[in-house]
């Protein structure tokens, strides 16, 4: 439930920040889908969903899960979709090698119980810029195709995601005018920021206003978000970028502005 509202004024397009009463919810597992190899599709069921609350494309909900020493860690995970008449939600898990939301979510089995809370707030992007790019590793695909089925028809908006290889690519539709670049780390010796810079420098921007969106590892999305700001001279107050993980660190989330 909407509870405060407040709008950062630029000269055309306006950014709304909205807070949402946070509560925790319980869910219990009603489906698991292996979307990709390494991406994982799980949905939930809930009575509590009928009043969840999420308006942008990029919130996120905490899980709670246990630490193994009677306490409680949290994680963020993005709303890829929900429908709160019939009370569901669907997150959907990149799998990698360490950490307990993606342990948990390996294991799940169709009944088990998740605890939730959030999302706390939205910031929503108004869908009346000329053009999109939105840039990210596996971990920011949920919110991009959030995004992408959100858009208007034939508005101009590209993707560049870095993925290990080709079986990871998904199909999402959407009515606006997607160009989709798949950037494959498969037997590149770079890292993803360099790899994602090399793609991103060959890119013709679009003529007019247009809003960049960046979410990777920290030091990845704060690299990219330097390029376009010192190189591409891209006005700050249209680009976000996050760090949705920081390599060696649990549970991580840097917002670089
Ligand atoms: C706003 C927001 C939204 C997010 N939405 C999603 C989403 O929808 N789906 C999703 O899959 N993730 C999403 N993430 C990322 C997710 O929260 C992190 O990847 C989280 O660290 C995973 O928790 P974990 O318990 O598996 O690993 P942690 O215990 O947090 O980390 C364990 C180790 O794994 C490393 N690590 C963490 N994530 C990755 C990764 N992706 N690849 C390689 N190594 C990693 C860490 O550096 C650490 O060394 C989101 C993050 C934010 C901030």
């Amino acid at each position: 439930m909407e509870t405060s509202h407040q709008a950062e004024a630029s000269e055309r397009h306006v950014v709304q920040r909205m807070r949402h009463d946070s509560r925790r919810r319980v869910l219990t597992v009603t489906d698991i889908i292996s979307l990709t190899p390494k991406m994982l599709r799980i949905a939930f069921h809930s009575p509590e969903l009928t009043d969840f609350v999420s308006l942008g494309a990029d919130d996120h909900v905490k899980i709670f899960l246990p630490d193994g020493a009677g306490g409680t860690l949290m994680r963020d995970y993005t709303p890829r979709a929900f429908d709160t008449a019939a009370g569901t939600l669907i997150v959907d898990f990149a799998l990698h090698e360490a950490g307990p939301a993606t342990a948990w979510a390996i294991q799940a089995k169709l009944g088990d119980e998740l605890h939730i809370g959030g999302p706390r707030g939205s910031q929503v992007v108004p869908d009346d810029f000329d053009w999109y790019l939105l840039i990210a590793d596996e971990t920011g695909i949920a919110a991009i195709g959030r995004r992408l089925e959100g858009l208007r028809s034939g508005v101009a908006v590209t993707t560049v995601i870095i993925i290990d290889d080709m079986a990871e690519t998904q199909s999402i539709s959407t009515p606006a005018a997607w160009t989709p670049l798949w950037v494959c780390r498969e037997g590149q010796p770079l890292g993803d920021a360099e790899l994602l810079r090399k793609t991103l420098e060959r890119l013709e921007l679009p003529a007019g206003d247009g809003y960049i969106w960046i979410a990777a590892e920290a030091s990845v999305a704060k690299t990219l978000r330097g390029y376009f700001l010192d190189e591409r001279r891209h006005p700050p107050r249209w680009l976000r970028a996050s760090g949705y993980w920081l390599r060696g660190e649990a549970g991580a989330h840097e917002n670089f502005g």
